[in-house]
């Protein structure tokens, strides 16, 4: 072999091989794993020009890839106070007092990641900004779930919203009694009227939160993601990262489709796929066949607790049906947001009709309740199951007391987050965080799959335990299944030779170290495509 551009030594490698001696030296040339061995084979990688780097006890692993994150989106949506911490309307009013004693861009309070059961039982609506900052205040409140977002009534006025609308969606604005809007604004068309009038970042504003973002992923051990989204400036933002030097995390890309998309549409999702560049690509089109168990927009086949989540985001699901076909049969992986019962089905069986068309399965994210005939067809149909732990740990509680839990009743709540159980079925698990909707570190993402609890709150009471994932499993999810996932088994996701050299490196093993201590375990260095991405 040519010498190596760089060696990595380590007491611990976990290779994703399913057999062979103990590794403990990688070598790496021309952005591929070139050598496994001992520290004693160095010696015949090494030439004038090899870094050596020795991370003593740490443990080397495949680089870790989530499944779902939301880059370009989430770098507009975390503008403002974050109030992720929030878990009342005493501390919603508290911290909105707060963010208004410095306003903003363009006189606008803008805040992020609410999560509902900060109301109770109180309808989610305007009345604590109104509380908080008085009537005449513009401001903008995302939930944390991205699908609903609070406006003031000024800025409701702003934005011409004085009452109920028809959208190509199921977005609605609620209203109350009386037809007057109450700020709650549900689903992606109904809250992009705030953005439209909310003053736009600047472009260099952008980059820089972008380039932030993407140099702390690759702090925490991920060398790639799967971005479910491409807005208007995602190709800028990444050919701009990648005019500076090269990106820190690797990128496959799938755009999104609405209801409602039209031929012309559909056609340049498809010319969308020949977009990339060094080290990312377009490779998918991502669907939403309903919205969320918290604002009453998912499908489930039985209504909710409040009558609610009765039907699919897209008025006529088989418009979803056709403009999957379609891509489909362009060569298009498809992937599909499905929540309830009714939504998993539907797009089951849509797959189903549609069969896999390219080395890339197709997937389904988030899979949040479903009964036991559904969760065995991911494996018999060869669909990626694409789930997100932080979602049940971190916004549903084992007392069933949650604004999910008591929307979906003891029954469907009872069956949610199946991940074992599709896991022991036969699926292939891709775990992943859906930034900017829950925190995105890997470390207490696979602590979460483990425990069913977030890291390090052992007084919690874990959620459904026996859907807990054992240590090798949740690192498959990030790793070998992962690549599965992107139809790149014989290239990526495993420590060997030929693969491309993406690395990531722990000071604890996550096989062995307990899931609160593998949380804040340190990452020494992230390598990717042969070259020091993050270095401790
Ligand atoms: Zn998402």
């Amino acid at each position: 072999m040519p010498a190596a551009d760089l060696i990595l030594l380590a007491d611990t490698v976990v290779t994703g091989a399913s057999d062979g001696p103990p590794v403990r030296a990688v070598a790496v040339a021309g952005g591929l794993i070139a050598a496994v061995g001992d520290r004693s084979d160095i010696r015949d990688w090494r030439g004038p020009h090899t870094e050596v780097i020795d991370l003593g006890a740490a443990t080397i692993t495949p680089g870790l890839v989530d499944g779902h994150f939301h880059p370009v989106m989430g770098i507009g949506m975390t503008r403002g106070a974050d109030l992720t911490a929030v878990r009342s309307i005493a501390d919603l009013t508290a911290a909105l007092r707060r963010a208004g004693e410095s306003v903003g861009r363009g006189g606008w309070v803008e805040a992020w990641g609410l999560d509902p059961n900060a109301f109770g039982d109180v309808p989610v609506t305007n009345a604590p900004i109104v509380e908080a900052l008085g009537p005449d205040v513009l401001c903008a409140v995302q939930m944390f779930d991205a699908h609903s977002a609070i406006g003031s009534p000024r800025a409701l006025e702003l934005a011409g919203v004085d009452g109920p609308r028809e959208f190509a969606s199921g977005a609605s604005v609620a209203c109350d009694a009386d037809g007057r809007p109450t700020g709650h604004l549900l689903e992606m068309e109904a809250t992009a009227l705030l953005d439209e009038v909310m003053p736009a970042d600047e472009p260099g504003e952008r980059r820089a939160r972008f380039r932030r973002l993407l140099g702390e992923m690759a702090a925490s051990g991920l060398t790639g993601a799967n971005a479910m989204d491409f807005e208007d400036d995602s190709a800028d933002l990444f050919a701009a990262g990648e005019d500076e030097g090269e990106l820190p995390v690797r990128w496959r890309c799938a755009p999104f489709v609405n209801p409602g998309v039209d031929a012309d549409g559909l056609a340049a999702v498809v010319e969308l796929q020949r977009a990339g560049g060094r080290r990312w690509r377009v490779d998918g089109a991502k669907f939403m066949i309903d919205g969320v168990i918290d604002v009453g927009t998912a499908w489930l086949e039985a209504p909710d607790t409040l009558g609610e989540s009765t039907s699919s985001l897209w008025p006529s699901p088989e418009d979803y049906r056709a403009a999957v076909r379609f891509l489909a049969g362009a060569g298009v992986p498809i992937v599909t947001h499905a929540i309830g019962d009714a939504g998993i089905r539907y797009v089951l069986d849509t797959y189903q009709l549609v069969g896999r068309v390219s080395p890339v399965p197709h997937r389904m994210e988030h899979l949040e309740t479903m009964p036991s005939p559904l969760v065995a067809r991911f494996a018999a149909l060869d669909v990626t199951a694409s789930m997100q732990p932080n979602h049940c740990t971190h916004f549903t509680h084992a007392d069933g007391g949650d604004n999910w839990s008591r929307r979906l009743g003891p029954e469907r709540a009872g069956r949610a987050f199946r991940v074992r159980d599709v896991r022991d079925r036969g699926g292939r698990i891709a775990l992943g965080s859906d930034w900017p909707i829950a925190p995105y570190d890997p470390r207490g993402v696979i602590a979460s799959a483990r425990l069913r609890r977030p890291a390090n709150e052992p007084e919690v009471e874990p959620i459904g335990p026996a859907q807990a994932l054992t240590a090798a499993m949740a690192l498959a999810g990030y790793t070998t299944a992962a690549a599965a996932s992107a139809g790149l088994s014989e290239v990526t996701g495993r420590v060997v030779p030929g693969f491309q050299a993406d690395i990531s490196v722990f000071g604890l093993n996550p096989l062995t170290a307990g899931p609160d201590e593998f949380a804040e375990s340190p990452v020494p260095l992230t390598v990717v495509d042969g070259t020091v991405a993050h270095r401790a």
